[in-house]
């Protein structure tokens, strides 16, 4: 199926152009610039600034695909979950398109197009088939463990007890006076620093069976080592404490990933969302792939944060199986993974 699809649920206004899982064009108008000064994202400032994103979005991807109206399908959407006000944009925008062009809706749970972000293709790279498998989701709102036994069906094998990995990122990064979003400017400066210099704590290590991850003991840790130690002085000091930030992190996360493995037995592993472009990550789990015999995917960069082209993916894969969230289309600031069943057939 081809799909128009449109995403608006948290600081990136985007649209794009895919045909199944292989995507004809992607445009993502990232407000980050605009949240940075604030230290996070604003709600009410990023509602505003979809307003005036959306359609332009819109006319790029449809100009850069080459298409219009009326070559699609369905339009998809993200329904949630997100931030009400700026999920009202695209739902809105995607509504009065139906309208206009008689094209039917296809509600999207944001967390499933990260899911399918790693299966998406492009000119660069086929599109893979979506298989089953175990997923690490680790972005800006959730770090959790998700056994994918089919699209719609998510077992969630466990969830953070408190803040997401890339909020700790973003936490860390702040106490360091490194600005907003955190994930980015860590990752870099981790590859210049010393991994063992400072021993942060690694949470909910201790027991195989717990599956919950843990960050803010580690948030508190930066801190605490910021009020002690004062700012790092150098950059060879700052990227020491980044690199130790980021390996507590990661190892964590490697370490309950290979434990929900070998509990669900699938082969083929997916690391998604904004957090899986972190470079100490895909390298320590590409090392736990050959170590333990599973196969990796991971999306490339441009799908990792938030896009429109992993909703397309998701709203055509729901179109093929005969899965559709409609109607009628509606906005939730919280949803879980799972609702979708319910509401299904
Ligand atoms: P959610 O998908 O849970 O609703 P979100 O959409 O805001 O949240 P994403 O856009 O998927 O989250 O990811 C943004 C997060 O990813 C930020 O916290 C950011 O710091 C983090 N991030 C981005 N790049 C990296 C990186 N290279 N290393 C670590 N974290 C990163
Ligand atoms: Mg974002
Ligand atoms: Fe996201």
């Amino acid at each position: 199926p081809r799909i128009l699809a449109l995403e608006s649920s948290c600081d990136e206004t985007a649209c794009a152009v895919v045909e199944g899982l292989f995507v004809r064009a992607s445009v993502v108008a990232s407000q980050v610039e605009l949240h940075a000064q604030f230290g996070g994202v604003v709600p009410e400032l990023a509602s505003r600034h979809h307003l005036t994103a959306a359609v332009p979005v819109v006319r790029e991807a449809l100009a850069r695909a080459g298409v219009g109206f009326e070559w699609f399908d369905a339009i998809g959407v993200t329904e949630g979950p997100g931030l009400v006000g700026a999920l009202l944009v695209a739902v809105q925008l995607a509504r009065g398109l139906s309208l206009a062009t008689g094209l039917p809706l296809v509600g999207v749970h944001h967390m499933e197009g990260h899911l399918v972000s790693p299966f998406l293709g492009d000119a660069d790279a086929p599109p893979a088939e979506f298989a089953p498998h175990l997923a690490l989701s680790v972005s800006g709102g959730h770090s959790e463990l998700v056994h994918v036994q089919a699209l719609g069906r998510y077992e969630v094998l466990g969830s953070t007890r408190d803040d997401a990995a890339g909020e700790a990122f973003d936490k860390a990064a702040k106490l360091l006076g490194l600005g907003y979003p955190g994930g980015p400017v860590i990752d870099r400066l981790a590859a210049e620093g010393d991994p063992t210099a400072v021993p942060f704590p690694r949470a909910m290590l201790g027991s195989r069976d717990n599956l919950e991850f843990s960050f803010s003991g580690l948030k508190t840790a930066v801190a605490v080592y910021v009020d002690q130690h004062g700012q790092p002085s150098s950059r060879q000091a700052l990227a020491d404490v980044c690199a130790s930030f980021q390996a507590a992190v990661v190892s964590v996360l490697v370490a309950k990933l290979r434990v929900a493995r070998r509990r669900v037995g699938t082969s083929l592993v997916t690391i998604v969302g904004g957090v899986s472009a972190n470079r100490g990550l895909r390298a320590a789990l590409a090392e736990a792939a050959s170590r333990d015999g599973f196969v990796l995917r991971a999306p490339p960069l441009r799908y990792c944060g938030d896009n429109a082209a992993m909703i397309g993916g998701a709203a055509a894969l729901r179109w093929a199986a005969g899965l559709r969230r409609e109607p009628p289309v509606e906005v939730y600031a919280s949803l879980a993974l799972d609702e979708g069943r319910a509401r299904d057939g």
